[in-house]
């Protein structure tokens, strides 16, 4: 008899997150996933303490990867925790996602890898066009960061030999 496959397992790979809902979106051209970190505690970053001491949370929307033709709107529930170490100047801090999606950032970190090769293989304009379709807006900070990827990779040298 075979395990049952999880649907976090199929599209978060490593645990990090638990499904809490899926829902469409209007037109059924959306797919919004409701999730949160599986962990029930964070580590501070200032003294690493772990704590599960619940502050609060606030919800952060992340674009991801399309799937079966559908944009893909992540929903996460982030938590706040208190550290409760006496001598840490951090009181109330935000757990980290950062194997998800980098700080501040409004796509997944799948989506941005998957953005970056493909303006690397057949340029940015392309790129964007096909990010469009999937959903992504485009942004100036967005620009920078592909440029800034792009200028990153430098062309081999040619060597003559004589
Ligand atoms: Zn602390």
């Amino acid at each position: 008899m075979t395990q049952p496959v999880l649907l976090a397992d199929v599209l978060f790979p490593g645990g990090t997150l638990e499904i809490t809902d899926l829902q469409c979106g209007p037109e059924q051209q959306k797919v919004i996933v409701l999730a949160r970190p599986a962990e029930r505690q964070a580590q501070c970053p200032c003294c690493h303490t772990p704590s599960s001491s619940l502050h609060s949370h606030y919800h952060r929307t992340l674009t991801d990867l399309p799937c079966l033709g559908r944009v893909v709107h992540l929903q996460l529930s982030v938590r706040r925790f208190r550290c409760r170490e006496e001598t840490c100047p951090k009181h109330i801090f935000c757990e980290r996602i950062d194997d998800i999606a980098p700080r501040s950032a409004r796509m997944t970190q799948r989506l941005i890898t998957a953005l970056n090769d493909m303006a690397l293989e057949v340029g940015a304009s392309a790129g964007w066009r096909v990010g469009q379709i999937w959903g992504v807006e485009r942004s100036r900070t967005i620009d920078l960061r592909v440029m800034r990827c792009m200028t990153a990779i430098q062309p081999p040298t040619v060597v003559k030999h004589v």
